[in-house]
C-alpha cells in the first residue's frame, strides 16, 4: 500500500471543519437527488407509499415525473489493498423499475431485479455537470445498490477502473467543503 496514504488511513487527525477524520470521510453522503428541493423534509420511508406527490424519504425520492432510490457509488482507491471511497448517492430509475424496486424493498429481494439503467443523481464532484449515465447494479439483503457508471469517456468511469490517487482524493475531499490542511499536514 502507498506510504502516505497508509498513514493518512490511521491518523487521528481531524478535519477542521467537520471533525471527521480522512478514514471516516472516506464515505460521504448527499441526502437528496441534487434537483430535489431543500424544502423537502427526509421522512421515513413509510411516506413514499402513504404520500402522494413529491415526497424524499431516507431511500426514496419521487419529484415530478422522476423517481430516485438511494445507492452508493464507490471510487477504488489506487494502490490501497481494497480500499474505497464510498460515496453515498442517488440513482434515477424509470417509473416501472422505481416501482418494482419499492415492491422488492421491504422483503429484501430487490437483488432479483439484476441490474437496471440509471442516472446518477448527484454531481460528483459538485457543479461537475450533467447528469452521468450509469448501470445500477442490485445487492443482496438489504445492501444499497450500486452505481457503475456507463459513459466509458466520463471521469468517474475512469476512477472506478483504475482508482483514485491519493491526490484525486484530496481534490474531491476539498470539493465538498473540507479542510485538507488539517487533515495532511501536522500542525
Ligand atoms: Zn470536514
Amino acid at each position: 500500500m502507498d506510504a502516505h496514504l497508509a498513514r493518512m488511513l490511521t491518523s487521528a487527525r481531524q478535519c477542521r471543519c467537520c471533525g471527521a477524520t480522512f478514514a471516516q470521510l472516506l464515505s460521504l453522503s448527499c441526502d437528496r437527488p441534487d434537483v430535489c428541493s431543500d424544502d423537502l423534509v427526509v421522512q421515513d420511508n413509510s411516506a413514499v407509499l402513504e404520500e402522494r406527490g413529491d415526497v424524499l424519504t431516507e431511500d426514496f425520492c419521487r419529484y415530478g415525473k422522476l423517481r430516485f432510490v438511494r445507492a452508493v457509488l464507490a471510487l477504488p482507491l489506487a494502490d490501497s489493498r481494497g480500499a474505497e471511497f464510498l460515496l453515498g448517492t442517488w440513482a434515477s430509475l424509470n417509473e416501472d423499475d422505481f416501482d418494482a424496486y419499492l415492491d422488492l424493498f421491504d422483503m429484501r429481494e430487490t437483488e432479483s431485479m439484476g441490474s437496471r439503467p440509471a442516472w446518477l443523481a448527484n454531481a460528483i464532484p459538485p457543479e461537475s455537470g450533467a447528469p452521468v449515465a450509469c448501470m445500477l447494479h442490485m445487492r443482496p439483503e438489504g445492501e444499497y445498490p450500486e452505481l457503475q457508471v456507463s459513459e466509458s469517456n466520463n471521469a468517474l468511469a475512469r476512477l472506478q477502473q483504475t482508482g483514485v490517487q491519493l491526490e484525486e482524493l484530496l481534490e474531491l475531499l476539498y470539493a465538498y467543503g473540507h479542510d485538507l490542511p488539517s487533515l495532511v499536514y501536522d500542525s
